[in-house]
């Protein structure tokens, strides 16, 4: 799958000129509700028309979704307004019938990814298809298991692919319904410059307050689209209410984000950013060779703690580290939760170090 630019032909082949833009409802609710919505979608900026009409619910009892009766209201949405259609799909009998209705886009719902069995059959029943398959991050922060859906697809003969990102699940409470964790889209890119990526703000922040800013941070990191949820009546939706915002504010929201240059043109700027580029490297050398003077002297610790038989973990001494450290990092500026996190990284590497001294 590295390097097949084929791979993301389907999107520069639609020449937008910016980035690709999917809305539409959570839940295909009636015939009437896809039209309003799309018709008031139509003229903006807006290429996919989105509905889900199997929704996966995480408690049972919720709306799910209308099922197979949608997909003709969907058909004539796209004879209407001329916008490609983009459903859920989550097993085979799913497949056949979007297939027959011929829908644009298909996609694998985050529940979906987690399950090798589910996006099997999913490739099984689009065995070569050249319709879009877009493949949604699973619920939990894999990557590999991300990657594995994408590769199941393109074994299965299936190029016109892409990724979306909708965050990832959490336990603890966060301003997130599920965090978006960049750094995993961002190896995803890495490793697959030529996938197309597309942001979900919606299932990420879980409310319409925050979308746009997710939304810039999307563009920010070079995504290639967004796809967020718009109902013409949010606060009635059949699901996802507090997330969904109208065609109005999500027209608006697109019109004022900001689309940056992938790359500097000017010479004078690419100077100046090797200059500073080159900077940082030398202070990541230089925080390289200090972590591993650090763990020198943990290794120096843990030979004294296993001479007099001493255990590894001292939650006083750790106590005090965290202490000192959230003293220093607020003088230095420095975001004291992130000083924190590094610093529990670093403490369970000297962990690890000192149980192999210890335990050797
Ligand atoms: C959806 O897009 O409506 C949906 C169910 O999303 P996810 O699979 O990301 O939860
Ligand atoms: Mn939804």
């Amino acid at each position: 799958m590295e390097n097949n630019k084929q791979l993301g032909k389907w999107l520069s082949d639609m020449n937008l000129g910016y980035p690709l833009t999917i809305a539409g409802p959570c839940s295909a609710e009636s015939k009437e509700q896809v039209l309003e919505i799309a018709h008031q979608l139509k003229n903006t900026k807006v290429t996919v028309f989105r509905a889900g009409v199997w929704k996966p619910r995480t408690r049972p009892g919720s709306f799910e979704g209308i099922g197979a009766e949608a997909l003709p209201w969907l058909q004539q949405v796209k004879k209407e307004t001329g916008l490609l259609i983009a459903i859920e799909v989550a097993n085979a009998s799913h497949v056949k019938l979007a297939l027959e209705h011929d829908i644009d886009i298909l996609w694998l719902g985050a529940r979906t990814t987690v399950n090798p069995f589910a996006v099997q059959e999913i490739a099984d029943a689009l065995k070569n298809t050249d319709k879009i398959v877009l493949v949604k991050n699973p619920v939990n922060p894999d990557l590999e298991l991300w990657i594995g859906g994408v590769e199941r697809l393109y074994k299965a003969g299936i190029t016109n692919l892409g990724v979306i990102h909708r965050g990832f699940s959490s336990y603890n409470k966060s301003d997130y319904r599920n965090p978006p964790q960049w750094q995993i889209p961002i190896d995803f890119k890495t490793r697959f410059p030529d996938i197309p990526i597309i942001c979900d703000p919606s299932h990420i922040c879980g409310r319409r307050d925050t979308i746009e800013t997710v939304s810039q941070t999307a563009l920010d990191l070079q995504f290639d689209g967004l796809m967020i949820e718009v109902h013409h009546n949010p606060d009635k939706a059949w699901s996802d209410a507090k997330q969904q915002i109208t065609p109005k504010t999500h027209n608006e929201i697109i019109t004022r984000l900001i689309v940056r240059a992938k790359k500097f043109k000017e010479p004078q700027y690419i100077d100046t950013l090797e200059l500073l580029r080159k900077k940082i490297n030398e202070t990541d050398k230089s925080l390289i060779k200090i972590l591993a003077d650090r763990m020198e002297i943990v290794k120096d610790i843990a030979a004294v703690k296993k001479e007099r038989n001493v255990a590894v973990l001292q939650p006083d001494r750790w106590k005090e580290v965290t202490n000192k450290m959230t003293i220093i990092a607020k003088k230095a500026n420095l975001d004291v939760n992130f000083v924190s996190r590094l610093f529990k990284e670093v403490h369970q590497e000297s962990i690890r170090q000192q149980e192999k001294i210890v335990n050797d």
